[in-house]
């Protein structure tokens, strides 16, 4: 009898081609349970009574690292000031620009970014989060009216969150206090643990969510707080910002005596529940270390082409088997499929030489580049996603097989055409969590969302 019901609350999916575990298969049949869960994934079947979606299924992207926010800074920060602009002169525009932001102003603009994301082929958002406190740096009423803020969003346009709250206690290296700009990010290790108890329950409420901790850098919290606060959390995701720059980089061996990579290697004992985010200045010893630590490195290539960050080490990285996932982080621009060309192209131009994300000969750089990221996302994340198998989530982005960039295009190349040529104007319809929230490339709640955001961003420009 039981066994009846769940039959009856599957829901049926037919796709001409889709990219599954074992490799490309016709005519798939996907069901999904009304948890948004595949239940069964059956190739060469016909589509009997499932609803029929035109195009070449994938598996949706997981977007690992993002501060939603700082997509309303659009233009902001791309005029040159009087002497050396850098990630840090960027930094300033970016505090200016978080000073004023309500939580109001944060979920319009969050709800922004994740339906571009959707959009864009990625279905689950790691959502690494630091503004927490009112413009005086004072809790609100409810710690964590940010974080519900966030999660509204992420309830709203339905991509799936792995709520990431971040612990950010001093403004720089040696326990320096924090300054006026980063007065809304700042917990104590106690405080820190209300906030982190407020956002459990928050999540606890969203289906497809889960939660981590995010201590900011080694410049934002000591050793002794890093070291408890992942004793404390000792389950579940633990991101982390490192080695994005030179000047961190310069900094941390002055404060700790090493690398960041290398003291977190060292003293941290890192594991397959570590994220690095960017992970951009490593010697070959730390590439190679971070590498078989089995810890993912969470590349966000379009926004350190943005920042001028450095690159990643790449061939090296994957020659040791490094597990890699790619962020939007600033949200410059959201866009799955050009995160991935950014970071082969930057691969390229430092070694002067092609398909250098890729390990075998003959395989493919689109699918090396995809499915790697597929994997590292979704363990960054901490959830069953990244895979169209039963027992993980029903997250799918489904390829315009008419446009003509895919003319005589199949298997593999289908990917190579997505990451090289025709980017995310590819991508038609998304299923996130088993229900579509992308028809026609449009997310079904565009124009409600887009007309909060505009507003939100035209008042805050015009302040
Ligand atoms: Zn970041």
């Amino acid at each position: 009898m039981a066994a009846c019901r769940a039959r009856r609350e599957l829901r049926a999916y037919h796709f001409g081609t889709a990219f599954l575990p074992s490799g490309w298969a016709n005519d798939v049949l996907i069901e999904v349970g009304d948890d948004g869960m595949i239940a069964t994934v059956s190739p060469n079947r016909p589509q009997g009574a499932a609803e029929r979606v035109a195009g070449i299924a994938l598996p949706g992207m997981p977007n690992l690292h993002c501060h939603a926010f700082q997509k309303g800074m659009a233009g902001l920060a791309e005029r040159r000031g009087p002497v050396g602009d850098s990630f840090w002169t960027w930094r300033e525009v970016m505090y200016r620009f978080l000073s004023a932001l309500t939580p109001d102003d944060v979920e319009a603009i969050a709800a922004y970014a994740y339906i571009e994301m959707l959009e864009a082929g990625f279905t689950t958002v790691g959502e690494f989060h630091y503004l927490h406190h009112d413009p005086a740096g004072r809790p609100y009423a409810d710690i964590g009216e940010m974080a519900a803020r966030i999660a509204a969003a992420s309830s709203a346009t339905g991509i799936g969150l792995t709520l990431l709250p971040s612990l950010y206690t001093y403004g720089g290296f040696g326990g320096a206090a924090p300054n006026s700009g980063q007065i809304r990010f700042i917990n104590p290790t106690d405080r820190f643990v209300t906030l982190m108890e407020r956002s459990r329950a928050i999540v606890a409420k969203l289906p497809g969510a889960a939660i981590g901790i995010a201590p900011h850098s080694l410049r934002a919290v000591s050793t002794d707080q890093l070291r408890e606060a992942a004793a404390i959390f000792a389950e579940g995701p633990v991101h982390i910002h490192a080695a994005e720059q030179t000047k961190e980089v310069d900094d941390c061996v002055a404060s700790l005596g090493a690398r960041p990579v290398q003291w977190l290697l060292d003293e941290m004992g890192l594991d397959r529940r570590w994220c690095l985010i960017h992970a951009t200045h490593m010697t070959e010893d730390e590439t190679a270390r971070l590498a078989s630590s089995g810890a993912v490195a969470g590349l966000c290539p379009l926004t350190e082409g943005s920042l001028g960050d450095g690159i990643f080490n790449g061939e090296t990285y994957l020659a040791a088997h490094g597990a890699f996932g790619i962020g939007t982080d600033s949200n410059i621009q959201i866009d799955a499929p050009a995160e991935l060309r950014q970071l082969e192209y930057s691969q390229r131009l430092k070694a002067r030489a092609r398909n250098v994300m890729t390990t075998t000969e003959g395989e493919s750089t689109g699918r090396s580049l995809y499915t790697r990221a597929l994997a590292g996302g979704s363990q960054a994340l901490g959830q069953s996603i990244g895979v169209l198998a039963p027992g993980y989530r029903a997250d799918i982005a489904v390829l315009d097989d008419n446009h003509p960039d895919l003319a005589g295009a199949s298997g593999d190349m289908v990917l190579d055409v997505m990451v090289f040529s025709a980017g995310r104007g590819l991508i038609r319809t998304v299923i996130a969590s088993g229900k579509p929230v992308v028809l026609d490339g449009r997310h079904h709640a565009r124009e409600a969302i887009t007309k909060k955001y505009r507003d939100t961003v035209s008042r805050l420009a015009n302040a």
